[in-house]
């Protein structure tokens, strides 16, 4: 996933609305956060640290900077591990002067380009995919670095939603797919670039439109100049999975509300009882109340409830307090796993029938955890239902799933995960279905984890050809 904000301004002092920008994007990284400005003596400067926004950053250090334009990143791995050196933005001084780079996304072909620029004398600093494209700048030590930035890009592929801070000003790119969001914003005369617009909700921007598939967009003094990187693609494919359960309800992606586009796989959810996706031996009609997962199946479950005329009940609590640094991987821990986060309330559940709504099943084990919680309150019958279609592909564009053996819906019917996970039915959503709630054309959506069609060919040859064109 990862979250990326960039504040262009011709007078303020923006290091503060980083920080801010980068707490509405939170859910989109919980492992390491950064921000990095350029200061009065041209050199980059980056702060990063690991866990959340406020164990990594210090606020009141960052409210004292007086830099202009800045980036900052909040991330969630996937290609490179968890360590403080994978942090980003990351950042360097080179023969053109200060960059820094905030990625969202994931390079399918960065084991190569990073082979050739290795033989080409690079030492990296990190595992991540991003400093593959800081490299492939450095290494045109004669070109621009907005030129040198164009000229890398056409030699990446897969996803990539980038701010990049320059001398030149703040630039924003994202893959000529569009796998991941990218918004632009605008207050006063300070230009904003964010993941996802919540952003610049809590900051009073105002959304001014999507950064286009395939756009590179440069912010400086003389306002927005926007340049297309060549690419061999016409088509766009947004990630079908930033509605159903990455971004937040309150953004709107590509026009379309995420809230909206969740709450209609509810409803359709609960009109799609007996679909093939569905085990219907077993009918939810006895159902008393519907319930969700909290918090990432409870607008789909308001939908569902809606449709079905049934009422919605919060009868499964999260712990809001426990986060992931809380977990500790000691045996007692371990084994109440879920417990300590997802809690379902007795008296709610027993002697009745109940919709549980969730948005996606990856490995099964949630679902597995939460169902025999349930059961331990004496429930009459769980419904599983999931706003999803099963996901038996991994993704390679920037969502850490696992490999095919390990999701559960690649190795299972619909039958035996219900088994497996103890519900007395299940029932998922269909393809069609969650791309009609969304509302964008078909072909205009990735829906790759869930159907196998990757539609971008890597050809590893070509990959290292093109990318050594970049260095002529
Ligand atoms: P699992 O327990 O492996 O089946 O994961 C399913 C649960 O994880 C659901 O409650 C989802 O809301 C959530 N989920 C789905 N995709 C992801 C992801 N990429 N990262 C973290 N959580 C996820
Ligand atoms: Fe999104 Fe799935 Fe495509 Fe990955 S494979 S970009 S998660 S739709």
């Amino acid at each position: 996933m990862c979250g990326v904000f960039g504040v262009y301004s011709g007078n303020d002092y923006v290091a503060e609305e980083i920080y801010l920008g980068l707490a509405a994007l939170q859910h989109r990284g919980q492992e390491s956060a950064g921000v990095a400005w350029i200061d009065e003596d041209r050199r980059i400067n980056v702060v990063k640290g690991m866990g959340l926004l406020h164990e990594a950053l210090d606020q009141s250090l960052l409210s004292k900077l007086t830099a202009k334009a800045g980036i900052g990143h909040v991330r969630y791995s996937t290609a490179g591990g968890s360590h403080e050196q994978n942090a980003q933005p990351i950042g360097a001084n080179y023969a053109q002067g200060p960059v820094a780079i905030a990625h969202n996304g994931n390079l399918t072909n960065f084991k190569e380009l990073r082979e050739v620029l290795e033989n080409r004398g690079a030492i990296f600093q990190s595992t991540s995919d991003t400093e593959v494209i800081l490299q492939m700048l450095a290494h045109q030590p004669k070109r621009r670095p907005l030129e040198a930035l164009c000229r890398a890009l056409t030699g990446v592929s897969g996803a990539y939603s980038l701010v990049v801070l320059i001398e030149d000003g703040l630039v924003a790119a994202r893959d000529p797919w569009g796998f991941r969001p990218l918004s632009l914003g605008r207050k006063g005369s300070n230009y904003y670039v964010a993941s996802e617009s919540c952003a610049f909700n809590l900051l009073g921007v105002s959304f001014l439109r999507d950064i286009e598939p395939g756009e590179v967009l440069l912010i400086n003094e003389r306002g927005l100049s926007s340049y297309k990187i060549p690419s061999v693609t016409k088509e766009a494919r947004l990630c079908s999975f930033e509605f159903v359960y990455l971004a937040r309800p309150d953004s709107v992606i590509e026009g379309i509300s995420v809230y909206r586009a969740r709450r209609e796989m509810g409803r359709r959810l609960a009109r799609s009882n007996g679909g093939e996706r569905c085990l219907s031996s077993a009918s939810a009609n006895d159902a008393d109340f519907v319930a969700s997962m909290p918090d990432s199946g409870t607008t789909a479950a308001l939908g569902y409830a809606e449709e079905s005329r049934l009422p919605y009940e919060s009868a499964v609590v999260r712990n809001r307090y426990v986060g992931r640094t809380f977990i500790q991987p000691t045996q007692r821990v371990r084994e109440l796993g879920v417990r300590i986060k997802l809690n379902p309330s007795p008296d709610l559940f027993r002697d009745r029938s109940a919709i549980l709504v969730d948005d996606s099943i990856v490995r099964g084990t949630t679902a597995g955890l939460v169902v025999s919680m349930i059961r331990e309150c004496q429930t009459k019958a769980i419904h599983l239902r999931i706003s999803s279609p099963p996901i038996r592909y991994p993704c390679f564009y920037g969502i850490d799933t696992p490999s095919r053996g390990d999701l559960t819906a690649a190795k299972h019917t619909v039958a035996e995960i219900a088994e497996s996970v103890g519900a007395d039915s299940l029932c998922f959503l269909s393809k069609e279905d969650m791309i009609e709630s969304i509302g964008l054309p078909r072909e205009r959506l990735c829906t790759a984890c869930f159907d196998g069609n990757y539609l971008e060919e890597r050809v590893e040859s070509e990959s290292r050809r093109a990318c050594e064109r970049i260095f002529d």
